[in-house]
């Protein structure tokens, strides 16, 4: 039996799925991910200093070409692919029970995945966040003061620095929500890691307690990942081409 045929039967047989995605899901929707082959950062390892918190904070230079930045993101007229087309579909079969992600473009809920399945654990670019006060608001809007000539808006309500609501390094990811994932991964019969490199934590860490709950684990990514050894099927192909076909 070869990888695809074997990730088919495990996910036909394995019981409830849980999905873990990456940045590799929206890349055929245009936006591109960090670090496969065209990565923003394995173009330029610069632009790694933009999602770390700590020159975010302390360097307004920093924080006005993240803006610019923000303006024109790709994910603002990014459309779903097959990829994630296909993981709407698991759920519609009754399959597919979570959905975690570290993506934080919001084309899972554009695909019509349940909004309720979905767990955002690096959050989500289409809200801003005060580091000062948390107040939340919709990005369009304080993107809308960018255009008008803030080239580094603050909080309206106590003046703080605003960021996305995405989880820079150097940043916590939210408890409850990692305690979600968790307790999914524990109580899955089968985790589908797709477009992952499995390089960022907490979150990598969910492949090996998948596999320490006995949970089957399939890998779909076009390189190689540090947790290939645990799965029991592994497909190096693109993500839109394969996920239809995973679908019982
Ligand atoms: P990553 O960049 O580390 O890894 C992506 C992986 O996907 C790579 O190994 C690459 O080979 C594979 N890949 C890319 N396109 C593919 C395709 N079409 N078919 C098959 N495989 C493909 O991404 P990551 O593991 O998600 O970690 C990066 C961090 O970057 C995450 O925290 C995430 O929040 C953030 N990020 C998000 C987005 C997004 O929301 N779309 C985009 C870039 C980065």
């Amino acid at each position: 039996m070869d990888d695809l045929a074997r990730a088919r039967d495990v996910l036909a047989r394995g019981g409830p799925v849980v999905a873990l995605t990456g940045a590799g899901i929206s890349t055929d929707s245009g936006i591109p991910d960090f670090r496969g082959p065209n990565g923003l950062w394995t173009r330029d390892p610069e632009a790694e200093r933009l999602s770390d918190i700590s020159y975010y904070l302390s360097d307004p230079e920093i924080r006005r070409k993240s803006w610019l930045n923000r303006l024109d993101a790709p994910a603002w007229t990014a459309e779903p692919n097959p990829g994630h087309r296909a993981l709407v579909d698991l759920e519609r079969n009754g399959l597919l029970t979570d959905l975690l992600t570290q993506n934080i473009d919001g084309l899972h809920q554009l695909a019509g995945s349940s909004p309720e399945i979905v767990v955002e654990l690096h959050g989500t670019m289409r809200e801003s966040i005060c580091m000062s006060c948390a107040d939340r608001r919709d990005m369009q809007t304080v993107l809308d003061r960018v255009r008008a000539g803030e080239a580094d808006p603050s909080c309206s309500k106590c003046g703080g620095i605003l960021k996305s609501a995405t989880v820079s390094f150097g940043q916590s990811l939210d408890p409850e929500n990692l305690w979600k994932a968790e307790q999914a991964v524990r109580t899955a019969g089968v985790l589908l890691t797709v477009g992952t490199s499995l390089g960022v934590y907490p979150v990598a860490a969910l492949v090996p307690l998948a596999a320490q709950c006995g949970v089957e684990i399939v890998i779909v990514n076009a390189e190689p990942t540090p947790y290939d050894d645990l799965a029991a099927a592994v497909i190096r192909d693109s993500i839109s081409e394969v996920l239809p076909k995973l679908v019982p």
